[in-house]
């Protein structure tokens, strides 16, 4: 067996740090955490934190490229592959040893990394986001014809929307979805902050629309996640059967508590935000959006802290698009500021296991799981700013396999 120690292990249920002791890990399951046993061999991580892998419910792994130039197609196929391996294996040394892909791939990329061919992390799909005519993800301008979205779509590799304007039409884009290899749905209902016609404040989609998109989840056995800032959309959502909403920036203490009591989930994405109100030249995104990143990531700190008070199970992703990708930790040094060192683990972990339906094979270090485990060489719970910089991983295993060893 493999034994895996350091100087402390945090396992992702939120109990105190562990000394003393490693992660025993047979073949691609986790033994348990104890002493090291005669026969085992030892990867000595002497110093450093053992933490579950980390999972993050909110990427776009077909959003890798420079999206001015991706969407005006002066990108080939060719490119754009390989900007979305070269992502997707960076974002497993990183740490991340599960994603949930919200919105832009299908199984094309899922079944490339589980046969191996490139390395990734473990991949939740929902397919094409379900946006309405000029809506979030509808991303184009005035000047081009409806129609000729549809022609961005690379079956097979990419498609970041499917406009439908009904509920028979969010019927059919939703089984399209599934034929495509979505494990769940992704519905954008309110205005968003790359959007180029629309508000933030505005709602998208009546509610029969997106009812359509959760009768055809719960047919599958699934759920709907609904991107959603302002909060009629998250009520909208709520209202149709919606069980997960991605942002949920103005979520205030009212909201809350009705997601809470309707076992409602919350995937706030503050890294992007600061990522982009600090970056937002580097970014090719269109010169008229860049004021709506001001003030988010303040209000999606408040929503975050309310949200929690109240009960809501609310999980952590960073939602970056174009190419640069490369510290996705970030999202819990920020929500670490917010909730503490502990909680922003949990979200990372245990929390977003839960949230994306993985509990019973990831998120935590205990007997049975999938051995996906980490290693930082800094204390966590001292100075969680750290996770901001993906150099501190040391070793990442996925599956009983290491894929980054640092000291080995
Ligand atoms: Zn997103």
């Amino acid at each position: 067996m493999i034994a895996i120690q350091g100087a402390q292990i945090i396992d992702g249920t939120g109990r105190d740090p562990i000394r003393g002791a490693a992660v025993r890990i047979d073949g691609d399951r986790i033994v348990g955490i104890g002493p090291v046993e005669r026969d085992d061999q030892v990867i000595d991580m002497a110093g450093c934190t053992i933490l579950p892998g980390l999972i993050d419910a909110h990427v776009h792994f077909g959003l890798t490229s420079p999206i001015g130039p991706m969407l005006a197609k002066e990108l080939s196929i060719a490119e754009r592959a390989a900007n979305m391996f070269a992502v997707c294996e960076d974002t497993l040394r990183q740490g991340f040893t599960t994603v949930r892909d919200t919105g832009g791939i299908d199984w094309g990329l899922v079944r490339t990394v589980e046969s191996g061919r490139i390395r990734g992390p473990r991949i939740l799909c929902c397919g094409a986001i379900l946006a309405q005519t000029g809506g979030h993800a509808h991303y184009t301008s005035p000047n081009e014809c409806v129609h000729e979205w549809k022609s961005r779509e690379l079956p097979g590799l990419a498609t970041l929307s499917v406009i439908c304007d009904s509920p028979d039409q969010v019927r059919a884009a939703a089984r399209d979805n599934f034929r495509r290899g979505a494990t769940f749905l992704k519905m954008n209902i309110t205005g968003g902050i790359i959007s180029l016609s629309d508000s933030m404040d505005d709602t998208q989609f009546t509610v029969p629309e997106i009812e359509a998109a959760v009768l055809e989840a719960q047919a599958r056995k699934t759920y709907v996640t609904v991107h959603a800032h302002n909060n009629q959309g998250i009520r909208n959502g709520i209202a149709a059967g919606a069980t997960c909403v991605e942002h949920g920036t103005d979520i205030d203490e009212e909201l809350a508590e009705e997601m809470a009591a309707l076992g409602v989930h919350l995937v706030p994405t503050l890294a992007v935000m600061h990522i982009h109100a600090r970056d937002f030249d580097d970014m090719s995104l269109h010169g008229d959006i860049r004021e709506r990143f001001s003030g988010v990531e303040a209000k999606m700190a408040r929503a975050i802290k309310v949200a929690t008070d109240a009960g809501v199970l609310v999980g952590s992703g960073t939602d970056y698009v174009g190419p640069k990708q490369d510290n996705r930790g970030l999202e819990i040094a920020l929500r670490a500021e917010i909730v503490g060192a502990m909680q922003a683990i949990m979200a990372a972990t245990s929390v977003n296991a839960e949230i994306i339906g993985v509990r019973d094979r990831v998120g935590t270090l205990e007997a049975g799981k999938l051995a996906d485990v980490v290693a930082v060489d800094f204390d966590p719970l001292a100075e969680p700013h750290l996770f901001g910089d993906s150099g501190r991983t040391v070793l990442v295993v996925k599956d009983g396999e290491v894929v980054r060893n640092d000291r080995g």
